[in-house]
């Protein structure tokens, strides 16, 4: 089913997010997992895709496998900035060949050590979503980033892109993680001022190790808030208890989108399907 049906139906969604094995040898790990995660009903589970193509094939196999053999809906991540506009179309053309209906296209980020202007390339995403809509009838997803994409000076600027992405063709966004639920209104409030009305899913990340949030909030512009500050330094040197404190936060994340008629979020509880299954625990009354 295309996602973007789903997102008109008037009940609570909650999809989750996994990525991909980086070789052969993890596929069967990988693949134990997305079962364990779609055992929970979840409304889709999106499979990332690594920038540079390197797990390219086995993020199409494991989207169809959530698809076809599961009987879950799924998205592939397609990223962009690191292949050529041929390489790109020939997973597009793999994916279509495996059933895929969703892909959230995506420029991906710049290696250092590439120069930006490799002729034959896409330089933004906007370009990507031009291509898949004349390679077939793709429901199509993006990013979107409430603090502002890390590249961008002004955030107006880049609701300015985000504009011209989803005139592009886009049928929904999801949002870059954020842990401050004012700074996912606030944005909403400012792209439907600039005529953006696509279906926005947030994006929630259960942290679950208080070392790597430091670094993952450096890379994706997300601020920490004094509240959740303090739980990674309480906890942080603590896994289990890191864990347990990393879920209720963004449970009560969820509950209040919930509450304030966000009726489709994204979890991204990555391959640990005791995470997701701790958060759809938290939600059996407010999710059924
Ligand atoms: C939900 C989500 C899923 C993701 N999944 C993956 C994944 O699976 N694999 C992966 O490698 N990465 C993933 N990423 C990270 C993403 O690839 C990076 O954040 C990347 O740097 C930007 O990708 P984009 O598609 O948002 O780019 P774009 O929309 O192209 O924007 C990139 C930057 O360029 C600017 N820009 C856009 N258009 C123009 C223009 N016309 N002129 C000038 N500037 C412009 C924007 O303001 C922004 O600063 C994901 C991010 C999110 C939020």
């Amino acid at each position: 089913m295309k996602i973007k049906e789903k997102l008109l139906e008037n009940k609570v969604h909650i999809s989750f997010e996994v990525f991909p094995p980086k070789t052969d040898a993890k596929f069967d790990s990988v693949r134990a997992a997305v079962d364990e995660i779609s055992t929970l009903a979840p409304s889709f589970i999106s499979v990332t895709y690594g920038a540079g193509g390197g797990t390219s094939k086995n993020t199409v196999k494991i989207a169809s496998h959530i698809q076809n053999d599961l009987g879950v809906d799924s998205i592939a991540h397609l990223t962009c900035v690191s292949s050529t506009k041929e390489e790109v179309r020939q997973r597009i053309r793999e994916m279509k060949e495996a059933g895929i209906q969703n892909i959230l296209a995506l420029r991906g980020d710049i290696p250092q050590d590439s120069a930006f202007s490799i002729p034959n390339q896409y330089k933004y995403a906007y370009e990507l979503i031009e291509d898949i809509k004349t390679q077939g009838d793709f429901c199509i997803g993006a990013a979107c980033y409430p603090e502002g994409h890390v590249e961008s000076e002004h955030k107006e600027e880049d609701i300015l892109h985000l504009k011209q992405k989803v005139d592009c063709g886009v049928d929904f966004l999801t949002s870059q993680m954020f842990f401050d639920n004012s700074v996912f209104y606030n944005f909403l409030y400012r792209i439907r001022e600039k005529g953006i009305t696509v279906p926005v899913l947030p994006g929630i990340m259960p942290v679950t190790n208080g070392k790597q949030i430091a670094r993952s909030c450096q890379l994706s512009g997300a601020e920490l808030p004094a509240r959740f500050r303090a739980i990674v330094d309480k906890f942080g040197n603590n896994p289990k208890a890191m864990q347990q404190a990393g879920i209720a936060y963004a449970t009560d994340q969820i509950i209040d989108l919930i509450a304030n008629d966000i009726h489709n979020i994204h979890v991204y509880s990555m391959n640990k399907p005791e995470v997701a299954a701790a958060i759809m625990s938290n939600l059996s009354e407010i999710v059924k």
